[in-house]
């Protein structure tokens, strides 16, 4: 098997499973109990939280355990929306977020909020000048993905934090982080709040974490019983906390040299595919090399991509391409509807082999050809 698509997903490391099963066979207790069991629990759930704060220098009571990004994501844009609907229901978020922050959005439209889409250079990179004049007294959040899942656009968030808070003080600041953690450097101190998880980073699916600033009032969009966390009350996943927190530590080793790597297998596979016709290559000098996106011009995505796991090489396409949509990541970069109906993602990682990529390349070159023009 060839799994490409480490972007969609990871498959969960050996050491995070390990966690995860001791902390399930041993730590049965409920940590909100007042027992030993509990108690016993709790002290394993916290020391796991600390380790996390630790590893990204932040307050253990500004982390909050979530089912994943898209639970994160919510908690975030609602939250912060409900909190501050009295200064103001404007809100910004990029051309190239994940699906989950548009769907928010369009709830909180619903709701009687009002939504602006930042524009971005032709390279995906934000336009400074358009999101200082979208920045109203009014404008209670901005939300801009850190890497963009398709086309793996990568953000600078301290200047556009700086730019935000320099417009207007109170708005609040949060990033979709899910794309970015465990391959290039992240700093949660650009932010008010972020939202990353841990099926990305090799950890098990079912667990994200939330980061708010201690300095942030957010509104619960939960609520429930449980001491542990105002925003997410209930029984805490403590295996999963413990699983998240070692797949955390296991990720952020060695982020150059891994990201050098995965560097030049992206490069190895472009110097070959740009030699085929009729496929684009959309990647600017801001795409980070984990994420490879490919446009091919005259193959259905789902046939190339059903063809190639004929011989157990997994590719992944954008969610809306299946369903006939266009790639709203591509139309933002390159305003071309053809280009953006027909996508393919090419998901590297740091376990990703030289050799996997060498046979990837001999079954692309003979899959293609043979696809290319057949569209009717
Ligand atoms: N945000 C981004 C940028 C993502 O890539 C994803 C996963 N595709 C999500 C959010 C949703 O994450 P989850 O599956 O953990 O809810």
């Amino acid at each position: 098997m060839i799994y490409l698509d480490y972007s969609a997903t990871t498959p969960v490391s050996y050491d995070v499973l390990e966690s995860y099963l001791r902390a399930t066979k041993d730590f049965i207790g409920n940590p909100n109990s007042l027992h030993g069991l509990g108690v016993k629990s709790k002290t394993l759930m916290n020391s796991a939280i600390k380790q996390i704060a630790d590893l990204f220098n932040i307050l253990e009571s500004e982390i909050t355990f979530t089912s994943g990004a898209t639970e994160s994501n919510n908690m975030a844009l609602i939250g912060s929306c409900l909190a501050n609907m009295k200064t103001g229901n404007h809100i910004i978020v990029s051309k190239l977020e994940h699906p989950s922050i548009y769907k928010i959005c369009e709830y909180l439209e619903s709701i009687g909020f009002t939504i602006s889409y930042v524009n971005n250079d032709q390279d995906g990179l934000i336009d400074f000048e358009d999101l200082k004049s979208l920045i109203r007294p009014d404008t209670i959040l901005v939300s801009i993905c850190a890497v963009n899942s398709e086309v793996g656009i990568r953000q600078p968030l301290k200047m556009i934090r700086q730019i935000i808070k320099k417009e207007n003080s109170q708005t609040l600041f949060h990033s979709d982080m899910t794309q970015a953690i465990g391959k290039i450097p992240v700093s949660f101190h650009d932010v008010d709040m972020a939202s990353i998880s841990a099926h990305k980073i090799f950890g098990p699916k079912g667990i994200g974490l939330f980061y708010k600033n201690s300095r942030v009032k957010l509104m619960p969009i939960i609520y429930g019983s449980g001491k542990s966390n105002d925003l997410k009350p209930g029984t805490p996943a403590v295996p999963l906390i413990v699983a998240f927190s070692k797949a955390l530590r296991l990720a952020l080793i060695d982020l150059d040299k891994r990201e050098n790597f995965v560097k030049r297998l992206n490069e190895k596979i472009i110097t070959e595919i740009s030699k085929l016709d009729g496929l684009v290559i959309n990647q600017t000098k801001y795409s980070i090399p984990h994420i490879l996106n490919i446009s091919l011009m005259n193959v259905r995505p789902e046939t190339f991509i059903h063809a190639m796991e004929e011989f157990e090489v997994y590719l992944g396409t954008n969610t809306a391409c299946a369903s006939g949509d266009l790639s709203t990541s591509i139309m933002a970069i390159y305003n071309d509807k053809r280009r953006a109906m027909g996508t393919i993602r090419i998901s590297l990682s740091y376990i990703t082999t030289t050799d996997e990529i060498n046979r990837f390349l001999n079954y692309f070159k003979s899959i293609y050809p043979k696809l290319n023009g057949l569209m009717d």
